[in-house]
C-alpha cells in the first residue's frame, strides 16, 4: 500500500524524478538529494511502512540482503572502501521522511562528517536498564 501524501511512495511511482541505484519487486534505492558525500544512497521498501519497526520481518531481511548487495558496488564507484548504513527511527532521532528507509554513506578520510561521542553510565544505571527491559 502506498501513501498519497509520502514523497517516497511518490519517488517509487516516478511522479518525482530520482537516480535509481536498484530495484526488485519489495526494494527500491535511489540516490539521496543532499549527500553527506557523493554516493549517499537510500534504500527503502516499496510498501509504505513508517520506520523500521513497523516493517514486516520478511522484508526487513530482504532489505539487510540487498543493502548487503548493493553497498560494495556504490562505495566503489565514488572511490570509497567505507560506509555508514544507519537508520534514523522517529523525529527526534532525526527522521524527516517517515517512509522507512536505511541509508547507505560512503566515507572518506577527513570528510568531516561526525560520529555520536558516548557517555559514561552513572554508577548503578546500566543494571537499572538492564532490569527495565523486557523483551
Ligand atoms: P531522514 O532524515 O528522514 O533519515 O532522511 C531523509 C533523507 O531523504 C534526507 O537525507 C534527504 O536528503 C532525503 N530526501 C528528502 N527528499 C528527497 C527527495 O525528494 N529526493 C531524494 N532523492 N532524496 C530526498
Ligand atoms: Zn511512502
Amino acid at each position: 500500500m502506498n501513501n498519497q501524501n509520502c514523497i517516497f511512495c511518490k519517488i517509487i511511482k516516478g511522479e518525482i524524478p530520482s537516480y535509481k541505484v536498484y530495484e526488485d519487486d519489495i526494494v527500491f534505492a535511489f540516490l539521496d538529494i543532499n549527500p553527506i558525500n557523493p554516493g549517499h544512497t537510500l534504500v527503502i521498501p516499496k510498501e509504505h511502512f513508517e520506520n523500521t519497526l513497523d516493517t514486516p520481518d520478511e522484508i526487513l531481511k530482504h532489505i539487510t540482503v540487498v543493502i548487503k548487495k548493493i553497498t560494495p558496488a556504490i562505495i566503489k564507484a565514488v572511490g570509497s572502501d567505507a560506509c555508514n548504513i544507519n537508520i534514523n527511527n522517529g523525529k527526534v532521532a532525526g527522521q524527516v521522511v517517515f517512509h522507512a528507509h536505511w541509508h547507505i554513506k560512503p566515507r572518506f578520510e577527513n570528510d568531516g562528517y561526525k560520529l555520536w561521542s558516548g557517555k559514561e553510565y552513572q554508577k548503578g544505571k546500566a543494571e537499572e536498564i538492564i532490569k527495565k527491559i523486557k523483551i
